[in-house]
């Protein structure tokens, strides 16, 4: 696997200018790109009823994101977030709450010295990743290139808004009775 993913700087400024923002609420977003190369930032809603503590990607701009990424020939690689409060560490909420093992998490800390810092979380750990801001990309030949994590995200995100749909269909009120006559 690899262990670098690899951001332009205008890109790294996109992130922060979203996170900055949004604050005091989390921001969120998609990184979307080939292999380990980021080419496009792209901010989604914040979903979570707690949006300055937590962030919960909105299912519906995720599914539209990883469509659209693939109409021009891209892929999801991963996700941003922001902690407004924060350090660019991941929260034990975030790593308990991490779907997509191949999926790379860039996090926004800003009180963190440096603000941007990539981490891969899975299986209940971080492992941090070399997160390399620049405008060429890093020199080591197998430092781009990983998994698409399409798959799993379309499937959990439909899973999702098919349980939100349930459940919106669940607090609606009883059909009225239809009189026989
Ligand atoms: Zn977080």
């Amino acid at each position: 696997m690899s262990s670098a993913i690899w951001l332009r700087p205008a890109l790294a400024a996109q992130i922060l200018d979203h996170a900055r923002a949004d604050a005091p609420r989390e921001a969120c977003g998609l990184l979307i790109g080939r292999g380990r190369a980021v080419e496009l930032v792209v901010p989604a809603r914040n979903a979570a009823d707690d949006a300055t503590r937590f962030f919960r990607l909105d299912e519906r701009d995720l599914v539209r994101g990883v469509f659209d990424a693939e109409r021009r020939g891209l892929e999801l690689i991963g996700f941003y977030h922001s902690h407004p409060d924060g350090v660019a560490m991941p929260s034990p909420t975030d790593i308990a709450q991490s779907y997509y093992p191949d999926a790379i998490h860039v996090i926004a800390g800003l009180r963190s010295a440096a603000p941007l810092a990539a981490w891969r979380l899975r299986y209940g750990e971080a492992e941090r990743i070399t997160l390399h801001v620049a405008d060429q990309p890093p020199v080591a030949p197998d430092a781009v290139g990983g998994r698409s994590v399409r798959l799993a995200v379309v499937i959990a995100a439909l899973l999702a808004l098919a349980l939100t749909i349930a459940a919106s269909l669940a607090l609606l009120p009883p059909a009225p009775k239809i009189p026989v006559p």
